[in-house]
């Protein structure tokens, strides 16, 4: 794969595909700039070379309308705050006006398009139209990885259309920590996963069984594990047609000698509340009627300890319902251990960032994933459209 920092930009139409799908409220102000940021290196790198810069988005769904609330032009607003610099907004990103406008750009313009998801052609990976968005350009830049795992025209298609493209700094650090985690991964290397559900991480699993040397299971789907392999879980999270598939992992991380970690105890509750009744119980005695929220003290001991001398770790999905701060003592301690742990750590998932986030921990981690759906698939071991585009 090309980089960014391996082409002359210099006076040259630069196409680059960020995520700037950013939250708004309903009055149409952005609340988090997270995306616009992490975009900025790439941004300012391509103006320093003197590219023409020609920057697209998606934002929410809008299905191949066009849809008021779903405008970019808000977000031009931030990236002109944060750039201190003029953006041009155009109400459409393509056809003879966006033509004419980007023909008449200077070294260092920046134009932001309008929302690329108000044509259909966009999700539909469409050739048509990615040939007319290549023909703004002489250079694609990607730099969207949240959406990699989808082939879109404007980071699959658009490719075959423009003779130069390559990847901007995020994507970068994306491959490269993906790279460290899943290619060539320093030994021991730990899978921590947690989350409501084992069916959603099956793939997960499977794949990661093969690379790691430690898996170490919390979250709601930690009780389906538990039940399997027969514990009484009470109230807790149980997915029974599951519980079959959750016996084949256990069997599975046995045959390959890979340390399987679950929970020992567990915090338990009455009811999913903050103002439940709540106490700590051991695995081997959970009562009838409680739910298990979090992992026990015991558990974030034993877990903590297994990441004594690890050197690499991947962490997805929280260990409890750290959303309320009765339950959220599991994911920070965890967090903790982490940050201390020396190791190399890749987090990705947006429930595990928002709760590091929480944990006043994100700057302890090597790496945060800015790809949800696009992370797991990769972690499950699929091909990313957005990424196999670039290496073609
Ligand atoms: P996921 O999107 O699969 O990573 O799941 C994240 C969600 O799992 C969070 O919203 C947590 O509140 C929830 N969760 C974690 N542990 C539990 C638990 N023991 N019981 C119920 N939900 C949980």
């Amino acid at each position: 794969m090309k980089y960014i920092d391996q082409i002359d930009l210099k006076n040259k139409r630069v196409f680059l595909r960020v995520d700037f799908n950013v939250p708004m409220d309903k009055e149409g102000n952005v609340t988090s700039d997270k995306r616009v940021r992490a975009s900025i290196p790439t941004i300012n790198f391509a103006l320093e070379k003197g590219a023409k810069l020609i920057i697209a988005s998606h934002l929410g769904r809008p299905k191949g309308k066009k849809v008021a609330q779903m405008s970019l032009k808000p977000v031009a607003k931030v990236l002109s705050g944060l750039l201190q610099k003029e953006v041009m907004f155009l109400d459409d990103c393509v056809g003879e006006a966006v033509q004419q406008a980007t023909g008449k750009m200077k070294e260092g313009d920046i134009i932001l398009l309008e929302n690329l998801r108000f044509h259909p052609g966009e999700d539909k990976n469409d050739a048509e139209f990615a040939k007319q968005l290549a023909a703004l350009c002489d250079i694609y830049i990607d730099d969207a990885f949240a959406v990699s795992h989808r082939a879109a025209a404007s980071n699959s298609a658009i490719t075959e259309f423009v003779p130069v493209c390559a990847a901007g700094f995020l994507l970068k650090n994306e491959v490269e920590y993906f790279e460290k985690a899943m290619v060539n991964p320093a030994h021991p290397l730990v899978a921590i996963i947690g989350g409501a559900k084992v069916s959603d991480k099956i793939s997960l699993l499977e794949n990661l069984i093969e690379k790691v040397n430690i898996i170490i299971i919390g979250g709601g789907m930690a009780f389906t594990f538990l039940r399997a392999v027969g514990y009484e879980t009470g109230k807790s999270l149980c997915e029974e047609d599951m519980l079959d598939t959750a016996r084949k992992i256990v069997d599975k991380a046995k045959q390959k000698n890979v340390k399987f970690l679950l929970p020992v105890d567990a915090l338990i509750a009455r009811a999913a509340t903050a103002e439940a009744e709540a106490k700590v119980c051991s695995m081997k005695e959970f009562p009838k009627d409680w739910i298990g929220l979090d992992i026990g003290p015991a558990t974030i001991s034993l877990f903590s300890d297994a990441l004594q001398g690890v050197k690499t770790i991947i962490w997805n999905g929280p260990m409890g319902m750290f959303e309320l701060a009765a339950f959220s003592k599991g994911t920070f301690g965890l967090a903790q251990a982490v940050a201390d742990s020396g190791a190399v750590s890749i987090i990705g998932g947006g429930d595990t960032d928002t709760a590091i986030k929480k944990a006043g921990l994100s700057a302890k981690m090597s790496y945060i994933s800015t790809g949800g759906g696009a992370f797991l698939e990769w972690l499950e071991g699929k091909t990313l459209p957005g990424i196999a585009a670039l290496e073609r």
